[in-house]
């Protein structure tokens, strides 16, 4: 029987442009692998919006590998301990995996190619999650970046990413015999309550995340650059956890806007190259993280540290419940709550609020999203959250403090938004759908405000000044 290599799914649940895969199924006949590990991450183990992703992504991708007769092998515990169990049993003479660029996976990386190495395996890591290795990029002094549009200027000036890889035609299974767990007794799934019913708008998956890049381009890329900031109009990807899971590749996605923008002969180029800027705005975080790791943690601007946070369990409920008195805001959370995704806009109005109007720590959102969304991805939540807060790298200034009702108005302008996740204010008037405490008959079932915005947005800025 000849040696098999090891294929060990990470965050690449795809068989197409899948580079790790391809050199291992030329290795050798394969043994694919993924290992649930909620032991090397610590406290950013995967939270329960993602688990419920995971288990479906896992079911697709083994239906994908199923059609060439190979396993997908299931196995749970610390990931260095497990692939090196793997390893022994199948006598593999190489191992294949994506890299990873959370805080830990450097360290578990080297372990996994001690292990590899003492097992007379030869390891092999791949690129294929960003656009550009964060190494890659470098300032003219050779340092990395902390501006995201210098950032973006450089990786445009190297052109295009190679094309992505054509789907396998074939894939042989290694035919020695090999155990694994059963998914359903990961119990990734939420049973009692079950409260995912409304995350069936999504298709998890390689297929799912073909599907939605084709329909964005069909409907939705011609308005991407304006229509992206209206939460009431379906005007963006929504490939957010595709692209967390690796189900599709950023040069695949890459690949396909630049073909819609050659196809329309000019017509699509703003719009393409918004999105392209986009998905650099991923790369920036992974880079941000690579060089930075604590900054899932800790403000990236050291003065922050002495941020005067209060400390309000009440307050932070009454944000996650959706239940502020401010439309834009609650609409937002339920919609998280509801589908375990929050438009972009949204995210930034809903996040600023809890940071400035409530002055809770940036940190208590990150780790409310990090358990909600299904797109929780460790370098996107954490500096996306340091943006708003004005602690991070290329941050917004902490004195822009949203306005949530003006917000509301320019961005949800009919309130189509908010009428579809509070259905308490559903018969306002347009004219008062962000500010129903203006309504003179008042509105039954909507809670009042838990603040009253000027006086907070005084607050902040007074918090603000005690750092300097
Ligand atoms: C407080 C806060 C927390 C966030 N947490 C996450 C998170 O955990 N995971 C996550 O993927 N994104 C996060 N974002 C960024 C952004 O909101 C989502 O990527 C976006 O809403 C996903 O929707 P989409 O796929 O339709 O985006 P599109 O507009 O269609 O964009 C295409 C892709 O570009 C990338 N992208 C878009 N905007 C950003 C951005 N601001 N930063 C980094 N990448 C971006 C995403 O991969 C996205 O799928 C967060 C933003 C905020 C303000």
């Amino acid at each position: 029987m000849p040696t098999p290599a090891v294929m060990w799914f990470r965050q690449d649940l795809r068989l197409a442009d899948n580079a790790a895969l391809k050199a291992a199924a030329e290795a050798g006949p394969l043994v694919c692998v993924y290992v649930l590990d909620d032991a090397t991450p610590g406290g950013w183990a995967w939270g329960a919006a993602s688990r419920w992703w995971l288990h479906n992504s896992l079911v697709r991708l083994a239906e994908g590998l199923a059609r060439f007769n190979v396993p997908l092998v299931l196995r749970r515990g610390p990931a260095d301990k497990v692939i090196a169990e793997i390893l022994h049993e199948t006598g593999a003479a190489s191992l294949h995996f994506t890299r990873d660029y959370a805080p830990w996976s450097g360290a578990l990386e080297q372990r996994v190619k001690t292990i590899a190495t003492e097992a007379g395996a030869a390891c092999h890591r791949y690129g294929g999650f960003l656009l550009h290795e964060p190494e890659a990029i470098r300032t003219g002094q050779g340092q990395p970046y902390k501006v995201f549009t210098p950032f973006s200027r450089a990786c445009f000036a190297l052109g295009d990413p190679r094309p992505p890889r054509p789907a396998h035609k074939n894939l042989k299974a290694w035919e020695g015999r090999i155990k694994g767990d059963k998914l359903e007794d990961w119990r990734l799934l939420p049973r009692r309550p079950d409260w995912s019913t409304g995350f069936a708008i999504w298709t998890p998956g390689e297929q799912g995340a073909r599907q939605r890049i084709e329909t964005f381009i069909d409907d939705a890329l011609s308005d991407y650059a304006e229509g992206r900031d209206r939460p009431d109009l379906a005007r963006t990807s929504r490939l957010s956890p595709h692209l967390h899971w690796g189900e599709i590749s950023p040069v695949q996605c890459w690949t396909a806007i630049r073909s819609a923008m050659a196809a329309a002969h000019g017509r699509l180029d703003r719009q393409g190259e918004k999105f392209l800027s986009e998905l650099l705005w991923r790369d920036f975080s992974y880079h941000l993280l690579h060089h930075w790791p604590d900054l899932p943690s800790t403000a990236f601007q050291e003065k922050f540290a002495a941020f005067p946070w209060r400390h309000d369990p009440k307050a932070l409920r009454v944000w996650q419940r959706g239940e502020t008195g401010y439309p834009i805001v609650d609409a937002g959370l339920r919609e998280l709550w509801a589908t375990g995704y929050m438009h972009n806009r949204v995210r930034m109005i809903a996040a600023s609020f809890l940071i400035k109007d409530l002055l809770i720590d940036w940190r208590q959102g990150e780790t409310w999203f990090w358990d909600t969304l299904v797109d929780a991805d460790i370098a996107n939540n954490a500096a996306s959250w340091q943006w708003v807060a004005g602690s991070g790298a290329d941050a917004a200034p902490y004195f822009r403090i949203f306005n949530p009702v003006l917000q509301g108005e320019k961005f949800d302008p009919e309130g189509d938004y908010v009428r579809k996740w509070c259905p308490e204010l559903r018969d306002l008037p347009n004219a008062v759908i962000h500010r129903p405490w203006e309504h003179e008959a008042g509105v039954k079932g909507y809670p009042a405000r838990i603040v009253d915005h000027a006086a907070a947005r005084h607050r902040a800025l007074l918090a603000l000044k005690s750092l300097s």
